[in-house]
């Protein structure tokens, strides 16, 4: 797997659930790769911070 698929199927599973093959590709790209590591953990604070954010603004 490359950068480029690793990093749409992370911004993907904050829309859809992975296939198993993708979920399985993704832990061994990141693994191997911190670039895509430090992606995924931006990518996951964002999305938390997003829906903080939505769950504040339905108050
Ligand atoms: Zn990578």
């Amino acid at each position: 797997m490359r950068c480029r698929q690793a990093t749409r199927i992370i911004s993907d599973s904050h829309e859809r659930s992975l296939t198993l093959q993708e979920k399985g590709g993704l832990r061994l790209h990141l693994a191997i790769c911190s670039h895509c590591r430090n992606f995924k953990q931006n990518c996951d604070e964002l999305s938390q911070l997003m829906k903080a954010f939505a769950n504040n603004s339905r108050k």
